[in-house]
């Protein structure tokens, strides 16, 4: 039995209406799931929800948290921080849950927010012209405004960490051993301890081929258990059939760190959960 908070559906670019996903969850003993479509952006981008259809997206949710599925549903949305333009908690009232991920990392020389996580052309465009392809300073302003995002506009949980590195193949642009990234990166997960945020652990970059390692990597996870920081399990599914991938093989990993728990939304609230490689306990739960 497992959990899945990071879900998109054909609301924004996932395959799938949010009832596929309810039935795939039920198929693949998903008893938690929440609805995270990326929320609707103040510039166009096609990957994202258009603002007119976030009342039909709660209005869906709610039907089908009426529908006696016995599955606890979550209302959420994955969220972009963009300085001055939007962040989770500017959505955070009418939701059960935000994500907060930074896809954006300041703009290109025509204004337009670079993407960071998208086409390798995209990427090398800002990464030359903003940052003089200068690897230390686009990698280090992208946890500086996770950072930002999580002191200024605080979401539930805290999307994909380290997904920069899926422009980092064959260690082309820095290694994770270097000193200057470490610091980046245990500096973000106090941060994250401080806003009590949850850390995700997201397996999109596995099940795509893309990454070797989950999001964040083992070595950032040893150092947030180290700083006691609770965590999900999510795929970043965008079709019904992703909701478990790599999900035995990333609860290994971490329960090899040494977590025992997972954060479980029920009962309409957010509960620490036991977990092994097989699944989670949702015996322990009582209503
Ligand atoms: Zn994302
Ligand atoms: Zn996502």
């Amino acid at each position: 039995m497992w959990a899945n908070y990071h879900t998109h559906s054909n609301f924004c670019d996932g395959r799938g209406t949010p009832d596929e996903i309810l039935n795939s969850a039920k198929h693949k003993h998903v008893l938690s799931i929440g609805l995270s479509s990326h929320a609707p952006l103040p510039f166009p981008k096609p990957w994202c929800m258009k603002a007119d259809q976030l009342e039909d997206y709660f209005l869906t949710i709610s039907h089908l948290n009426k529908s006696e599925s016995g599955i606890e549903i979550a209302c959420g949305l994955e969220v972009d921080y963009v300085p001055d333009q939007i962040g989770p908690a500017d959505l955070q009232s009418r939701l059960d849950y935000t994500i907060g991920s930074i896809h954006f990392v300041d703009a290109l020389p025509d204004g337009t927010p670079w993407e960071v996580d998208g086409a390798a052309e995209t990427f090398q465009q800002g990464f030359n012209s903003i940052f003089r392809k200068n690897a230390r300073s686009a990698i280090s302003r992208y946890f500086e405004l996770t950072r930002e995002m999580i002191a200024r506009s605080t979401p539930d949980i805290v999307g994909h960490l380290d997904k920069i590195k899926i422009q980092n193949k064959n260690n082309s642009l820095f290694q994770e051993s270097e000193s200057w990234y470490r610091a980046e990166v245990r500096q973000t997960l106090r941060q994250i301890r401080e806003a009590e945020c949850v850390l995700e652990v997201n397996t999109r970059g596995l099940y795509q081929k893309k990454t070797v390692d989950p999001y964040p990597s083992p070595w950032v996870l040893a150092q947030a258990h180290e700083l006691g920081l609770p965590v999900t399990l999510s795929s970043d599914a965008h079709h019904p059939d992703q909701l478990t991938c790599e999900f035995t093989e990333t609860a290994a990993i971490l329960y090899e760190i040494g977590f025992r728990h997972l954060m479980v939304w029920y009962t309409g609230r957010w509960q620490l959960v036991s977990f092994n490689p097989h699944g989670i306990q949702f015996s322990e739960l009582s209503r």
